[in-house]
């Protein structure tokens, strides 16, 4: 079923239960997640909960009501301007004999092996055989890229768009989503795929991993696709339903990090820009390419920021919480933006082309970030390998791991 207030089924009489605490929507039973006042209206307290608000409230007062699940067969034809590599075509099969039989599948790729495209297969099966559909990542520029590809690729499905703030409904049998607004669904979809597993906040919140399996029906299967799993999520799904892919679909290895031992944040604290990224910035603007300039802290990027854009005018900088982010992300796509300072929120989901990446103070940052943040070069198949500089004060584990991880994968052939 869905949770949808102009439902004609009451789902539950009220939508928080007070003692002990309950949302029905979210499953949260946390004490501090939920807010209790007085209200005249109902001459009596209200409970709501904190943790699902952001998408309608759920309180003790007011009925939770949803809409039956519908299934419709759909023919759902997609178009791809490419053919798949020998390892995409190898993964697409193993995911939907994943689809036919049930069950979990997690697609191991490097970053760049093209993923989604692996997925079209599927998704035109299961809405040929009436299965709903959602296509979900924990990060909001993932969901907004996958639906556009998707919208591409399916040119006569009414594929569904729902994220922070944004709803464009049908009737949610193929639905492009945030993993928050699973939510909304009980026992809905029968295919759900799950892209970059391993983001932010998934692995922080299991009442997350819960959401996916309670939006899911019985019989559903689940595709868990990420360049960094996690060893939780290998032991959920099981050895043998882990499927490598450790080459890009361009076939071309990945970039291997140069490392520059240099104290930025010793330079900002003076007021400083260093010379050596001053003219390594230089350098790349001087061969008509861009750069993503990676940072581990906000503050750090808004010092490095003024004094980049003095020398570089056609700089920006985008963090999680920066209102103008998807339009400087567009304006960097069409080049009017050459350098772009950011913290991870750029790590994933974000193709450009002709882009290098600086990785600044690299020694901070965990190796998964590391590796995301890497394959952000190199994505297109007339630039495919792209250059990258970790600009560290000292060695790291992460560091060491990150360029074992690529030394790995750029070692490794197809197994087909
Ligand atoms: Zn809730």
């Amino acid at each position: 079923m869905i949770l949808d207030h102009t439902g004609n089924i009451t789902y539950k009489p009220a939508g928080v239960e007070a003692e002990p605490p309950l949302c029905h929507r979210c499953g949260n039973r946390d004490r501090r997640y939920f807010y209790t006042y007085y209200a005249d209206f109902h001459e009596s307290m209200v409970i709501y909960c904190m943790k699902c608000v952001n998408l309608g409230r759920s309180d003790s007062v007011t009925p939770l009501r949803c809409r039956d699940t519908e299934r419709v067969a759909e023919e759902s034809p997609y178009g791809l301007s490419f053919t798949l590599s020998s390892q995409q075509t190898r993964a697409s099969e193993r995911i939907l004999e994943t689809v036919k039989t049930g069950g979990s599948l997690l697609v191991h790729a490097v970053t760049g092996a093209g993923k989604t495209e692996m997925t079209f297969e599927s998704i035109e099966w299961a809405r040929m055989n009436g299965l709903n559909v959602a296509f979900t990542s924990p990060r909001i520029d993932v969901v907004k890229e996958v639906h556009m590809r998707l919208c591409a690729a399916f040119k006569g499905s009414d594929i569904d768009l729902m994220h922070d703030g944004v709803k464009q409904v049908y009737n949610h049998h193929f639905t492009v989503c945030t993993i928050h607004q699973l939510y909304n669904f009980i026992g809905h979809f029968d295919l759900i795929i799950v892209d970059e597993t391993d983001a932010f906040p998934l692995p922080q919140d299991p009442l997350l991993m819960q959401v996916v399996r309670r939006a899911a029906s019985p019989r559903a299967s689940f595709i868990f696709m990420t360049a960094t799993p996690s060893r939780q999520l290998i032991r959920e799904v099981g050895r043998d339903n882990v499927i490598t892919l450790p080459r890009r679909y361009h076939g071309h290895d990945l970039a291997v990090p140069k490392l520059v031992w240099h104290n930025v944040s010793r330079d900002l604290g003076h007021g400083r820009l260093s010379q050596k990224l001053m003219m390594l910035i230089d350098a790349i603007l001087a061969e008509e390419r861009r750069v993503l300039i990676f940072l581990p802290e906000i503050h750090m990027m808004e010092t490095l920021f003024d004094l980049i854009s003095a020398h570089f005018p056609a700089s920006a900088s985008v963090h999680s919480g920066d209102p103008e982010r998807s339009g400087k992300v567009e304006r960097m796509r069409k080049g009017e933006i050459e350098v772009m300072l950011t913290t991870t929120i750029l790590e994933r989901g974000v193709t450009f082309d002709r882009l290098d990446a600086i990785i600044i103070h690299a020694e901070r940052f965990n190796s998964e970030s590391l590796i995301q943040m890497c394959g952000r070069v190199g994505r297109k198949t007339t630039d495919p390998v792209g250059r990258i500089w970790f600009i560290a004060h000292h060695q790291s584990a992460s560091i060491r791991k990150t360029l074992r991880t690529i030394h790995d994968f750029n070692r490794r052939k197809v197994e087909v």
